[in-house]
């Protein structure tokens, strides 16, 4: 009796797993699939200076509506990606629909300063990122300052000499980089000033508490000042209401990025949204 259960148990389990990974196999094949035929799509949140609400860049965030499935968020897909290898392609594809558009935006006179994009930690373990970087720039006609890469915290626990290396390159390059979702993982400070970043990403699960806990002010404030006694820049992101962006301007920080002043748009639609903002 107890075997049977067990064995049946058991079966149902093996099927179930058998399943899932069967659709992880041809999530991982479509995922191939959207990145080379250029399917995946760019959304792009304004960063904005509190003071006088100039635009200081936009965040390009990746997007993929799967023909069956429908929208598959980037932190489902991300992991697949690197799971399945196809991490670095949709790194250089990310890269190079973001110089594209922002060459595009550049040729048609509109006003975006400058485009950050995210990579995944991994991207910077692939030795031909930097000329990867330089490629992009120089073919679409962008000065490498107008490039920001966002990596999140965790590449602070990575010291190993290669991704240095890389790090270090791109920074040559005149690339900027930025740490994302900062205060959220348990890196080593002292490593910090070590590597050649130039902004800190306040997480927004600090923002999201500020105006009831003070301990998430207490947070946003030693970050802002982390980042200035390192002559870095720092940005707030998540901000959803006025009295977050009133605290955080309190607090001394410039720029934000968040629903408050515009969700992550398809291109045309952030044009609009800077027609309508020059208005
Ligand atoms: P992230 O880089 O920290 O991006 C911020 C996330 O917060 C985005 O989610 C954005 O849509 C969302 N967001 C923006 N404003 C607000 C707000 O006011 N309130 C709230 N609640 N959320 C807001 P999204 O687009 O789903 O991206 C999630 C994460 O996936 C990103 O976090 C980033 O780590 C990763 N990701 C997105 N695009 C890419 C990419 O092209 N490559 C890689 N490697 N990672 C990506
Ligand atoms: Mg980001
Ligand atoms: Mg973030
Ligand atoms: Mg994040």
């Amino acid at each position: 009796q107890r075997a049977k259960t067990c064995g049946l148990g058991r079966f149902c389990f093996f099927s179930e797993e058998l399943q899932r990974s069967a659709l992880e196999l041809s999530l991982e094949e479509d995922l191939r699939i959207a990145i080379e035929r250029n399917q995946l799509r760019l959304h792009y949140q304004p960063q904005v200076c509190f003071s006088d609400g100039r635009l200081r860049g936009v965040e390009a965030l990746a997007r993929w509506s799967h023909p069956r499935l429908g929208d598959i968020s980037p932190a489902r897909f991300v992991v697949l990606a690197e799971q399945c290898g196809l991490i670095d392609a949709l790194g250089r594809w990310v890269l190079r629909e973001a110089c594209r558009q922002l060459a595009d935006w550049r040729r048609r006179g509109l006003a975006v300063p400058a485009i950050s994009i995210n990579l995944s930690p991994s991207n910077f373990h692939d030795p031909g990122l930097p000329a990867t970087i330089a490629h992009m720039l120089a073919q679409h006609g962008l000065r490498p300052g107008e490039l920001m890469l966002e990596i999140t915290e965790s590449v602070l626990m990575d010291t190993t000499p290669a991704f240095l290396k890389i790090l270090r390159e791109v920074h040559e390059l005149g690339v900027l980089l930025s740490m994302d979702d900062f205060g959220t993982g348990f890196s080593s400070l002292s490593h910090l000033h070590r590597l050649p970043v130039q902004e800190l990403k306040l997480d927004r699960s600090f923002v999201f508490d500020l105006e009831h806990d003070g301990a998430s002010r207490t947070l946003s404030d030693a970050v802002l000042h982390l980042g200035e006694s390192l002559q870095l820049s720092v940005v707030a992101e998540g901000i959803e209401t006025e009295a977050q962006r009133r605290i955080l301007m309190q607090l001394g920080y410039q720029v934000g990025q968040g629903y408050l002043f515009s969700a992550p748009l398809p291109s045309a639609e952030l044009e609009s949204w800077l027609a309508s903002r020059s208005a």
